[in-house]
């Protein structure tokens, strides 16, 4: 991995999509899926208004042009052009002119927070409002008359999603999925689909994948529905996978387990974790959250897992305008898009083997399997360039490494079986395996 350019691209998606007002339906989600496109080769797919998907039928398109509040002296006290977040989401059109005590209730603020503008949806209920800083509220002029605009339209259209596939040498299907329908955000939402398109750029660069690798980019909580409706038979060659959501901030790593808590995608991803020795938040399977609500119902029962990075709900600047530039640099998602790769490097390796030599120890002396020095820190298998303590995974003493391997190797135990088990690192597990082959002590068993 080239990670100067993972960076460089990171750089480009963050800055190229941060201004774009994007919402579940619209304009704003097609250049989003235009932009996203340079690095990752989209199906574009759009589905009409009115169209029943399950319990849910697709919404009127909303589109915005501009919406601004003018205080009484005609200055523009709140500007769309300045923020997007400033209007609530999927807001139906308004022009008139009204008095403070009306202008108050169209307006969402956020006291404890008062210089975030605050991000408001209302999708399903038509209305309007505003969303301003707190601060600036507080300066507004009681008297006189306000005019308020929002030039925005709500018509019959479209939801449109992408979907595109990287085909491994199994049916069996890996999911990745993630969301595009915030406006002016980046760790909830840009994070997300930025290091989904440097995930796809790295596994399309594999010649080799056991599995098959689903990236769905939708609007949130309506396009997994919209788009499994649209596409029932892949559901049972999915074997598990990931939603990529809220990956960036500055605060601490977390891992959102799948309903099953146990699953590959869980073991990978903790496995990860543990062999690098970074410390992360355990969030155990709740029905809420961001799209595994709806991948995992009891129609799908599909298991993902989230790694995130300041999650959602949990870090201040959730849903308000500081959640910004500023606030997620591309190094994190270089970061997250590591894990998530070392993870999918696991679940592809995760082989059981068994021990040709099987009754009693094996003489590791006469096979030249003693090294010459043990422990040491060995270097993401990543190729990771620049030294990041975070990124390296310490080995145990290679004899001891050994011994477990061949102690557990009775064609049962699956490497991460093997990795819980012994508390040998996955990767090292895995060189070892390489090791055992080449001196025929060992063989792979079909799984
Ligand atoms: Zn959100």
């Amino acid at each position: 991995m080239n990670e100067k350019e993972c960076i460089e691209i990171s750089d480009y998606l963050l800055k190229s999509l941060f201004p774009i007002c994007r919402s579940i339906t619209g304009n704003g989600v097609r250049e989003t899926f235009r932009i996203l496109g340079e690095f990752i080769d989209f199906n574009i797919k759009e589905y009409p208004t009115g169209l029943q998907c399950f319990d849910w039928k697709i919404p009127k398109e909303w589109n915005i042009k501009d919406a601004y509040i003018k205080d009484p002296d005609g200055n523009k006290i709140v500007d769309f052009q300045k923020s997007n977040i400033h209007v609530v989401n999927y807001s139906e059109a308004v022009h008139k002119k009204i008095g403070f005590d009306e202008l108050k209730k169209k307006i969402y603020t956020l006291p404890d927070l008062p210089d975030a503008i605050p991000y408001r949806t209302s999708y399903y209920n038509k209305k309007w409002g505003f969303c301003m800083a707190h601060k600036d509220f507080l300066n507004l002029k009681q008297e006189g008359e306000y005019e308020v605009l929002i030039d925005s339209s709500l018509e019959n259209g479209s939801l449109t999603l992408g979907e595109c596939s990287i085909q491994g040498e199994s049916k069996e299907e890996i999911l990745v999925s993630s969301y595009c329908c915030h406006p002016s955000m980046v760790n909830d939402n840009l994070s997300g689909p930025i290091v989904q398109a440097l995930l796809y750029r790295e596994l399309k660069k594999r010649k080799k994948l056991k599995y098959s690798y689903r990236f769905v980019l939708v609007p949130e909580t309506i396009g997994p529905i919209v788009y499994l409706s649209q596409h029932q038979e892949i559901v049972n060659n999915i074997v598990g996978g990931f939603v990529l959501t809220t990956c960036g901030g500055p605060g601490d790593f977390g891992v959102k387990r799948s309903f099953l808590g146990n699953h590959i995608v869980d073991k990978a991803v903790l496995e990860t974790f543990r062999e690098y020795g970074i410390s992360f938040i355990n969030y155990d399977f709740r029905p809420d959250g961001s799209d595994e609500r709806q991948y995992s119902s009891p129609g799908f029962r599909i298991p993902v897992c989230t790694i995130s990075k300041d999650k959602y709900y949990e870090y201040d600047y959730y849903h308000t305008s500081l959640d910004n530039l500023d606030f997620v640099p591309p190094e994190n998602l270089l970061k997250t898009l590591k894990l998530y790769l070392s993870a999918i490097d696991k679940i592809e390796s995760n082989e059981k083997y068994l021990s040709l030599s099987p009754y009693g120890e094996v003489q590791l002396g006469k096979r030249g399997l003693y090294p010459q020095t043990g422990g040491g820190q060995h270097q993401s298998a990543l190729g990771s360039e620049h030294q990041e303590e975070d990124f390296f995974i310490k080995y145990i003493d290679e004899v001891d490494a050994i011994c477990w391997f061949l102690f557990l190797a009775d064609g049962s135990n699956s490497l991460f079986d093997m990795a819980e088990r012994s508390k040998v690192p996955f990767e090292q597990l895995k060189e070892i395996a390489n090791k055992l082959i080449d001196k025929k002590l060992i063989t792979k068993v079909e799984m």
